[in-house]
């Protein structure tokens, strides 16, 4: 790789401002968001106090409960996806399906962005327009908060996997904002499909298996990868499959780092995550604002590239977690204009 070098005298430490004044040309830091990624990021729910639940109490939350009693539905101690594929199975145009799905749909499409900065706000302003933000999550935050600063700072890309916020037209493979019309054949678009049976959950789908392409070769040319509040549910056996392919599509991965944030201990998550580091170089947080990302925000490759690489100190300046967006976007200014530098001398 070509040598990062820092215009300093210092020889043991990289300082915030040289870290903010000088951003170097690296590649994507990958980020994968999981549901606890959202349940982290909304503790107090949407902007109207709307749960955001996870797979575990996905049934009481978005109110499926008296659905599945009244059609006298066992779903105690029970997976919902595997639930829902055993339904699906048995008969998969009935109405408890039908019912089951808008439920889910109107639930998620019903959720509000708080006014005020969230957690989801400070990841996407922590990185950068190289850098790419992947959610399994059906709710829109990670796609509203992208639309509420995408015209006013630059912004990582966003890909979103079966998402209240995005249709497709399969048979021109078109794929856009839930509610847009497809450009050849003048047609509304078919909203992306939320659950899938795990019996079939094979991404045979054409557009599933165009994000995952997406996906793939964004692990591919991944500098680095955080992994935040996705478990890897057996249900997505094959979805973890295909991100450790993809993620050592290029080489074993022996040298580079990856950050998992999770709740869970690091033991477990270790062994969990196991086949995707394969010299166990990896961090571990439980919350996000002690991250990597966190502490480099925009530089967060930069930050990891300094004491891996070049064996020196990184100083790290922390996401302010505390300010509002005005004051937010004055702190950001001075990243974002050596940002524009760089591209210039580019
Ligand atoms: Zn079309």
């Amino acid at each position: 790789m070509q040598k990062l070098h820092y215009s300093d005298g210092n020889t043991v430490q990289v300082t915030k401002a040289q870290l903010i004044n000088e951003p170097k040309n690296m590649r994507p830091h990958v980020v994968i968001l999981g549901a606890g990624a959202s349940v982290a990021a909304f503790p107090q729910g949407d902007a109207s106090g709307k749960k955001l639940p996870t797979m575990d109490n996905l049934i009481e939350v978005v109110g499926l409960r008296p659905i599945l009693d009244d059609s006298a539905v066992d779903y105690h101690n029970q997976n919902f996806e595997e639930l829902y594929s055993q339904l699906y199975e048995k008969e998969p145009n009935s109405t408890l399906i039908r019912t089951i799905e808008n439920t889910i749909r109107n639930y998620f499409e019903g959720l509000q962005l708080p006014e005020e900065p969230t957690l989801y706000d400070h990841l996407m302003l922590s990185l950068r327009p190289k850098d790419i933000v992947a959610t399994f999550n059906w709710d829109p935050f990670l796609h509203d908060v992208w639309e509420r600063h995408r015209y006013t700072v630059p912004v990582p890309e966003v890909h979103l996997h079966g998402n209240v916020r995005i249709a497709c037209c399969i048979e021109h493979q078109v794929q856009g904002e839930n509610g847009m019309y497809c450009p050849h054949c003048d047609e509304k678009m078919t909203p992306s499909r939320l659950l899938y049976p795990v019996a079939i959950k094979n991404y045979a789908d054409l557009f599933i298996n165009k994000q995952w392409e997406m996906i793939e070769s964004c692990l591919r040319s991944a500098f680095t990868l955080t992994i935040f509040g996705y478990g890897a549910p057996e249900t997505d056996k094959e979805a973890f499959e295909l991100m450790t392919k993809a993620w050592k599509g290029k080489s074993p991965r022996e040298l580079e780092t990856m950050e998992i944030i999770d709740t869970k201990e690091k033991q477990y998550l270790m062994e969990r995550w196991k086949p995707f580091i394969p010299t166990f170089h990896c961090m571990h947080s439980k919350d996000f604002y002690k991250s990597g990302i966190a502490h480099f925000p925009r530089r967060s490759c930069e930050g990891l590239y300094v004491p891996t690489v070049l064996g020196k100190f990184a100083e790290p300046f922390l996401t302010p977690k505390e300010m509002n967006f005005k004051e937010l976007m004055s702190w950001l200014e001075p990243l974002i204009e050596a940002e524009r530098l760089m591209a210039k001398e580019a």
